[in-house]
């Protein structure tokens, strides 16, 4: 059983912000910023380690969304961070790929 998957399947309940056909945002349900989202591929890629030619479009996307949401929200001109930890001498604890969005107070910390 992958955590994220059953997320993104909503077999697990999240806070969603965004859905399309291929990626899923919720809140983290730790936040380490005011902001803190995490972007994950509705399809499972373990992690950045696991991204091919193949699925790297799904990657890409993940991108344009971010873009596309912190331009909604108004906080794209502010700042903010975009972390993915791969692999757990990098912090990783689920083994689903995924990008960590911080912003506002808090974003400045290195690691998530
Ligand atoms: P990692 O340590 O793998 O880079 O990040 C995993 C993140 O997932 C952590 O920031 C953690 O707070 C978050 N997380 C773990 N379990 C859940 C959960 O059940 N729901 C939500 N919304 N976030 C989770
Ligand atoms: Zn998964």
């Amino acid at each position: 059983m992958c955590l994220f998957c059953e997320i993104a399947k909503k077999n697990i309940p999240s806070t969603c912000v965004y859905e399309d056909e291929t990626v899923f945002v919720f809140n983290d349900i730790a936040p380490k910023a005011d902001v803190h989202m995490l972007v994950i591929p509705k399809e499972h890629i373990g992690s950045m380690a696991e991204v091919t030619a193949e699925n790297s479009a799904v990657v890409a996307h993940c991108f344009e969304v971010i873009a596309k949401l912190m331009k909604e929200k108004g906080i794209a001109d502010d700042g903010f961070r975009v972390i993915s930890n791969c692999g757990e001498k990098a912090g990783q604890t689920v083994f689903h790929l995924h990008f960590h969005v911080l912003a506002g107070n808090g974003m400045t910390e290195a690691h998530v």
